[in-house]
Parts: structure tokens; C-alpha cells; sequence
């Protein structure tokens, strides 16, 4: 029962009792999953203009619109007090947010204390170089890289504005302060599909584990997604052909299903929301860089945190917010590429929820 509803009917003093300990209770969907894992994006913002994930001249929210460092801070603490185990900052690009360095220090916190297991982050990389030692002594053990390519001009082509000799020094940087790095890659037909053997093994040879990923039918970006979208399962067909993929349990906390490569020794994962439902174990809610709550990337449902979060200092409201919004999220997404208009499925961008 929520508490929303346990608290109605009770008398004021035993209410005010009853708020304070409920709302620790631990978040869990009306299909009983436990909700510990958070997504957060710092910032809409990015050096890059991946062409799958925005349009060039994409237009940025106002800074007004956007939470400060602080309410970044006290809206993860909200939701690592309510039994979120793992907290990933991405975006846009979360380490191009000015002053990001002190929410990963201040979030440490809820390591030292025990609260979170985890918090770490998904990055473009071109900033890994200034801050990957920073990044360690914070706490943070693990994070994901992501790089669809080792060939500098289509590295350019995707991204448009980024430069791969500084992702792969960033790389570098980061190995280097003992950061473990996991690569992920976007399958893009026609563009980097005949380089996933060369990928595996390079990443393989560092010790780095590898996911593919199907684009996803996310906001207008001014090119055919059908055009780039190539289904995993004819990737991973072709894979086979050249190495022995043994399926794995292992799983990482997120939507992955893994293979161990027997060739190189490596796992290779596979990110496939458009052809394998991946929703019965889902444990995550995303909240973007304006305090709005998405409880599923593939649903445009949302809640408007910031309002609560500014409302008052306490965090009363904000909860009430939260557990409303959790006793709505859905069984699974709705991803669909709309192939008679080919428009996307969602109009909202990946740089909004952050993958
Ligand atoms: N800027 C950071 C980065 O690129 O890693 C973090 C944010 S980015 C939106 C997170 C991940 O989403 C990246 O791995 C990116 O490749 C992926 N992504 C972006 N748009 C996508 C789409 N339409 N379909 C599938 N993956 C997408
Ligand atoms: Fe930026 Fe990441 Fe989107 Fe590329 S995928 S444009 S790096 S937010």
C-alpha cells in the first residue's frame, strides 16, 4: 500500500509519526519490482552531435530550466533514501556540466556510508583526460565509454564536432587511474557494421567488456532512422559465423544480455529494446537535468519533480511525488519505428533521458 494512502485516515500526531517512516520504505512498482537503480542526466547539453541522437542545431533547454548541482544532489540522496542501490550521471554529456566534480564528490558520500553500491557514469569520453582521477578518488569504480568506431573520419561522421585521438587518450587516462571501462557501440547499418570484429578485439585486448546497441526511434534528427536501424539478432548471426559466442547469466544491472567471446575471452553484450522485450526485470527510473521523472525510456509518461524539490525544504512533497509516479510505471515499453511516416516512436531526444 502506498503511504500515501496508509497515512489518509490517520489522526494529525500519528500521521506526522507515520510520515517520517514510511517514506523509507523501499520504492516498488505495482508489478512488484524493486525500483534501485537511478539514471540521471546532468545536463542536455554535449560537446558532440552523434547523428542518431540529435540534430545539429539542436536547441538546449534554458539554464532557469535546469537543476542546480544542489538539487541534483538532494533529488538522488531522495531516491538512494528510498532504496536506490545504484546511481549512473549521464545526459548530454554529464562531464562537460560545470562544476560536475563536486556532485560526484558529494554523492560519494552515500558509498562511504554504505547506502549505494554503486555510482558511476556514461560518458562520451572526450573529457575522461581532465577528470578519470577524479573520478576514482571519488569512489567511482566503473564506467561506460561510448564509441561506435575506431576509424577517425567516421568517427567524425557520427559525431560530427567529436575527435577520436581524444576519446581514445580519455580512454587511456582513465585505465590508467584503474577506472574499468565498458565500451558501448551503436549498431548503425551501412556505417560501422563491418568493423564489430575489430571492435571485440580491440576492446577485448584491453580488458574491456563490449555492448552493442540497436538505435533506438528517439526524437526528430533530421535523418531516416530506418535508414540506420540493423537488428542485433542478424549481427549477432553474423558474429557467430566468425566466433564462438557462449551465452552468459551474467548481467551488469542494466537491459544487456551477454556472451562470452571464446576467442579473445571477452563478453560482448547486446542492448536490443526493438527486437527482445527486456521489461520483466526492469529496475530503473531516469530522471532528466529539469527534475522530470520518466519511469520507462520507452513511454512518454513522466512526473515534474522540480516542483516539490523547490516547494519546500523538506522532502515531503517530493516523496509523495516519487511514489505517485512509481505506482504508475508501466509493465514495458512501446517502442516502435513508425515505418508509413517514418517518424520516431517518442519525439523526445536520448540526450533528455540519457539512455
Ligand atoms: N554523452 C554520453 C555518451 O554518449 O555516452 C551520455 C549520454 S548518451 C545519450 C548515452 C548513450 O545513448 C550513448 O551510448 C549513445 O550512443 C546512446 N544513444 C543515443 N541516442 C541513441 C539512439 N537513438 N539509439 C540508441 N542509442 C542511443
Ligand atoms: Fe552527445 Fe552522447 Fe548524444 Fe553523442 S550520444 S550527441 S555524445 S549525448
Amino acid at each position: 500500500m502506498s503511504p500515501s494512502r496508509l497515512t489518509r485516515n490517520m489522526p494529525r500526531v500519528e500521521h506526522r509519526e507515520l510520515d517520517s517512516a514510511t517514506w523509507r520504505l523501499p520504492l516498488v512498482d505495482p508489478f512488484g519490482r524493486s525500483i534501485t537503480y537511478l539514471r540521471v542526466s546532468v545536463t542536455d547539453r554535449c560537446d558532440f552531435r552523434c547523428v542518431y541522437c540529435m540534430a545539429e542545431n539542436m536547441t538546449f533547454l534554458p539554464k532557469a530550466q535546469v537543476l542546480t548541482l544542489e538539487e541534483l544532489d538532494r533529488l538522488c540522496s531522495a531516491f538512494v533514501a528510498r532504496g536506490v542501490r545504484k546511481l549512473r550521471l549521464t545526459g548530454g554529456e554529464p562531464l562537460v556540466r560545470r562544476g560536475i566534480m563536486t556532485l560526484v564528490s558529494s554523492l560519494s558520500r552515500h558509498l562511504s556510508s554504505g547506502q549505494l553500491d554503486e555510482l558511476t557514469l556514461t560518458t562520451n569520453g572526450s573529457q575522461l583526460s581532465k577528470y578519470a582521477h577524479e573520478l576514482k578518488s571519488h569512489g567511482v569504480r566503473r564506467i561506460n565509454v561510448s564509441l561506435d568506431t575506431l576509424d577517425a573520419e567516421k568517427f567524425r561522421a557520427i559525431t560530427r564536432w567529436g575527435s577520436l585521438q581524444q576519446v581514445l587518450a580519455g580512454i587511456d587516462a582513465a585505465q590508467d587511474a584503474g577506472l574499468k571501462i565498458k565500451i558501448n557501440a551503436v549498431a548503425l547499418k551501412g556505417v560501422n557494421d563491418d568493423e564489430f570484429p575489430r571492435l571485440i578485439e580491440w576492446a577485448h585486448g584491453r580488458g574491456m567488456d563490449l555492448t552493442l546497441i540497436e538505435v533506438m526511434p528517439l526524437g526528430e534528427i533530421g535523418e531516416g532512422r530506418l535508414d540506420q536501424y540493423l537488428p542485433l539478432s542478424i549481427v549477432r548471426a553474423r558474429l557467430a559465423e566468425r566466433y564462438t559466442l557462449e551465452d552468459l547469466d551474467y548481467r551488469s544491472g542494466g537491459p544487456a544480455r551477454y556472451a562470452r567471446v571464446a576467442e579473445t575471452g571477452g563478453r560482448l553484450g547486446f542492448i536490443t529494446p526493438l527486437t527482445h522485450n527486456f521489461c520483466e526485470s526492469c529496475n530503473r527510473v531516469r530522471v532528466t537535468c529539469t527534475g522530470t521523472l520518466y519511469m520507462c525510456l520507452g513511454q512518454e509518461d513522466a512526473a515534474e519533480l522540480r516542483k516539490p524539490l523547490r516547494a519546500s525544504e523538506s522532502n515531503d512533497l517530493l516523496f509523495t511525488a516519487i511514489d505517485e509516479a512509481i505506482s504508475r510505471k508501466p509493465k514495458g515499453h512501446d517502442f516502435i519505428i513508425d515505418r508509413r511516416h517514418r517518424r520516431p516512436a517518442l519525439s523526445r531526444h536520448m540526450s533528455v533521458t540519457g539512455g
